[in-house]
């Protein structure tokens, strides 16, 4: 096995084994692009590593010999004396996790190369500035020192020189710095800063491996759901400076805008500066447009790299350079993160440039993102006030209470206030309190620093880089043109525009919901490009997919809305919400009835009143089929409490005027009363149970279909029986069902083609879907119900009890009630479908738990080969594109 790869031997399919940035790294370098010379230390090193807690033994031979290779490349050796070779070692996982892990630069400084790098420099500030740097990196980040005594002591510093940046501090300032900073490692860590470089760099390989399990970089991962057993790569790379004077620099740089997806020059450039600099958004800085007049030569060749790769990559790139006295280094490229508007604009933009086809842009793009342009956005003609303006990094549109640490911000939210979380920039520690916040605010950095990125790909509205604010974090509070505005104070941040409103700024809907609505008006000024993007992908989808995609909906309104974005038909109306509100009191008739004629009085005021609600039903979904499911309340719902009632009860008992009604209530109340009504009188067992119940919903149906026939519509019911265990409850229901259809096909005169089938979503009906397919036409897979059977988890309360501690652990990256859990229910789902077919080749399959919307579970009923999804009307378009991108 090999364990370290040089940057000649890799390229970019191997970010498995190299991480995304050794594999980008190797790709740059076989381009021919200036990148400095090193290697990369593969994922499977850091397998080991954290395993055993040692690294693997070959691994010591493998650094060294491509450290020898490396030292004879540049001429020099790693720490040298008098002419030092310095690298860096920096993390680089599969997948980007930005700010999370660790990086050392400089390594091979000490006491004496210090000086050497002086002399070769011609440069003594720069040399003690790195070394300084050098020792506060590794001690906090391989020496666990805290990096606050570091900074404090830099503070000091600069004030006892009474100036305000890094920069003015002197070669002399610096030296006295390294003293104290190795008296800080000393005091701190119980040891000395270590002279070896050899030592400074296996130290740090490790403090890399070791970050990968730091608990900022789990919760990470558990947020943006990637598997935390892939490891972290280590690429040691020889060190280029940016900082050696105004001819050196370093930046950020963008292919395309990632916002707005438009082509043309974007990033930021900062002058005689470090990479850490950019990215921390410490210091200001210049619009990378700048660099042409800075230097030339190299913003020429950085067009020119910047449009080979995106030829070659055929996507948005960003990237990180560095500048050292002219010469242009690429530190790093990838493939760059985008708002959810320029993913579509640029898989499209691309499809024109003839780069990808069109089954590519589909991959360019997704459901989330998708869902989040269907995101409500500020009303602009709304009169509000302006506080600021900054970048707008992250779009969407955000309105909370001020608060300016991550602390409260987590505090607040947890007791269901909406907040801004506000700082003067955030870095990794901040990660809970941006999750809690509703948006981001920062006053300094750009479209690169840590703020704007996490909250991209959080999908987390974020403006940053808001200089007129002041924010004084001590204080909790901010200034803006001497305006104050405290912790507490309601503030609006829009995310697309970048700018920031006091008080609470009423929104608007989306254009590309406004779109989907079939009423696009104008909206936001670039709402057309983003629509017609939208418009052209979503035809790529629904050309190639083959999932069909139906509604949950139980009244008209909610179908008709489902059918303008795209519904083929109904998959769930759930006849129970029909009987709520007014109409409960008939089902409480119903269920208390004693009698025959109690009982058929009470069906037959409800009969009536089903029929028009179907009539109304099918005409809105006229041509497209419509799964009506029979009955399926837990009965609790339609009862009244039992606590209230017991007292209301035993109040008048007290009185003596307890009515004859209430004790009935009571009565039957109490023998009703389940303690986990989930798992009692529901479905087919309450069809079963209450004679004529199902009968009445079967010749509503039947009824009402007959109606819409004779008026020359074209209703195409199906009947659904929920919550079966067994082909048995199946067969009873069915037959008395296909009397009734006989009877009004008879008394109509009309023939109505009724289908009967069932949903799965108890285990024992997908263990026994061979036999239930024998009487059954189609399935439809309830996954919430076999979710929560499956797994004994009772799908009311457990969200709000343990799953937090499991999200925690790690025990699910997303709930299974959210994202299809395949290897359990999916595994059911699978093989039912397999047994259902075998039974009945012709036999119709879909699903309408909830995972019907759920991009990921989306794909998985693409490969078990379902017919349909069914989703609330919201997600459908997110579940037809996600259709379309399954099958592309
Ligand atoms: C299901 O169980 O997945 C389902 C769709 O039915 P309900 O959510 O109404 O129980
Ligand atoms: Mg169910």
């Amino acid at each position: 096995q090999k364990f370290v790869y040089d940057f000649t031997e890799g390229n970019r399919d191997l970010k498995d084994l190299l991480g995304g940035k050794g594999a980008n790294l190797a790709e740059m370098t076989n381009l021919g692009l200036p990148v400095p010379p090193g290697f990369t230390i593969t994922t499977e090193a850091c397998k080991v590593y954290l395993d055993s807690g040692e690294a693997p033994t070959a691994l010591r031979e493998e650094v060294s010999a491509h450290l020898d290779a490396l030292e004879r490349k540049m001429g020099k050796k790693l720490g040298q004396a008098d002419d030092p070779l310095l690298v860096s070692v920096r993390s680089g996982a599969k997948f980007s996790m930005p700010g999370m892990m660790d990086t050392v630069l400089n390594i091979g400084l000490s006491d004496e190369s210090v000086i050497g790098l002086a002399t070769q420099a011609g440069e003594e500030r720069f040399a003690w500035d790195s070394y300084r740097r050098l020792i506060q990196m590794f001690g906090k980040t391989v020496l666990g020192v805290d990096g606050e005594l570091f900074e404090e002591a830099l503070e000091a510093a600069k004030h006892a020189k009474k100036v305000t940046v890094d920069t003015d501090l002197g070669a002399d300032d610096l030296k006295k710095l390294v003293k104290h900073f190795k008296k800080i490692v000393r005091q701190e860590a119980g040891r000395d800063f270590p002279q070896d470089a050899r030592e400074q760099m296996d130290l740090a390989i490790n403090a890399v491996f070791d970050s990968w399990n730091t608990d900022r970089a789990k919760l990470y991962r558990r947020q943006e759901r990637i598997p935390g057993d892939l490891g972290t790569a280590v690429n040691v790379c020889s060190m280029v400076f940016g900082n050696l004077g105004p001819d050196s620099g370093t930046g950020v740089a963008f292919t395309r805008d990632p916002a707005s997806g438009h082509q043309g020059v974007y990033g930021d450039y900062l002058q005689n500066a470090q990479g850490e600099d950019v990215v921390a958004g410490i210091r200001n800085t210049v619009p990378l447009a700048d660099l042409e007049s800075i230097d030339k030569k190299s913003y020429d060749q950085l067009m020119k790299i910047m449009e080979t790769l995106e030829t070659h990559y055929k996507d948005l790139c960003d990237i990180e350079f560095t500048i050292e006295r002219g010469q242009l280094w690429m530190l790093q490229t990838r493939v760059g993160k985008r708002t959810a508007g320029a993913a579509f604009r640029i898989a499209t933009q691309l499809v024109d440039q003839g780069l990808i086809d069109e089954a590519e842009a589909l991959q360019r793009v997704n459901g989330a993102q998708l869902a989040q342009l269907m995101f409500p956005r500020f009303d602009e003609t709304a009169r509000t006030e302006l506080l600021g303006r900054g970048i707008a990094a992250s779009p969407g549109a955000a309105v909370g209470k001020a608060v300016f640490d991550s602390y409260t911000a987590i505090k607040w939210s947890r007791s269901g206030e909406k907040v801004i979380l506000i700082r003067r920039e955030t870095n990794p520690d901040d990660l809970d309190g941006m999750i809690a916040a509703e948006g981001i605010l920062t006053s300094r950095g750009g479209k690169t620093s840590h703020a704007a990125v996490v909250a991209r790909g959080m999908g987390k509205t974020c403006v940053c880089g808001a200089e007129d604010l002041e924010v004084d974090t001590k204080l909790r509070r901010m200034t803006v043109g001497g305006r104050v505005i405290e912790e507490g104070d309601t503030v609006s941040v829009d995310g697309s525009t970048g700018k920031v409103y006091l008080g609470e700024v009423p929104v608007v809907p989306s254009p590309v919901v406004e779109y989907f609505e079939g009423r696009m008006h104008a909206g936001a000024d670039d709402a057309d490009e983003l629509v017609a993007a939208v418009h052209r992908i979503m035809a790529y989808a629904d050309r190639v997919r083959r999932l069909r995609v139906r509604a949950n909906a139980d009244n008209a309104e909610d179908a008709l809305r489902a059918r303008r974005f795209g519904a083929q038909g109904i998959g769930l109306c759930r006849t129970e919400h029909m009987f709520l509100g007014e109409r409960r009191e008939l089902v409480e008739k119903l269920i208390l009835a004693d009698t025959d004629a109690e009982r058929e009085t009470a069906l037959a005021e409800l009969l009536p009143l089903q029929k028009a609600d179907f009539i109304e039903l099918f005409e809105s979904m006229d041509g497209l089929p419509v799964t009506v499911r029979l009955l399926d309340p837990p009965l609790h719902e339609f009862l009244p409490d039992i606590t209230e009632l017991s007292v209301r009860v035993a109040l008048a008992e007290s009185r003596k005027d307890a009515n004859e009604n209430d004790l009935r209530l009571l009565q039957a109340v109490h023998k009703l009363h389940e303690q986990n009504p989930m798992l009692g009188l529901r479905g087919v067992r309450l069809g079963l149970v209450i004679p004529g119940l199902f009968a009445m919903q079967v010749r509503a149906i039947a009824e009402a279909a007959a109606q819409r026939k004779k008026a020359k519509g074209d209703p195409r019911p199906e009947i659904m029986i929920p919550l079966v265990g067994t082909v048995q409850e199946l067969e009873i229901v069915r037959d008395e069902a296909d009397l009734v259809i006989a009877e009004v096909e008879a008394a109509t005169g009309t023939e109505l083609k009724l289908t009967i089938g069932t949903m799965i979503e108890l285990p024992r009906a997908a263990l026994t879907a061979g036999q239930i397919a024998e009487a059954a036409q189609f399935f439809s897979f309830g996954t919430n119900d076999l979710t929560q059977t499956v797994w004994g988890f009772s799908r009311d309360d457990v969200e709000a009890s343990f799953f937090t501690a499991y999200l925690e652990k790690g025990i699910f990256g997303v709930s299974p009630f959210e994202t299809i859990d395949r290897d359990g229910v999916g595994a059911l789902v699978r093989s039912a479908a397999e047994a259902g077919r075998a039974t009945r080749p012709d036999l119709k399959l879909g699903v309408c738990g909830e995972h019907g919307g759920d991009p990921e579970s989306v794909h998985f009923f693409h490969e078990v080969g379902l017919d349909y999804v069914s989703c609330s009307p919201f997600r459908i378009p997110v579940a037809r594109l996600e259709a379309g991108r399954a099958a592309a």
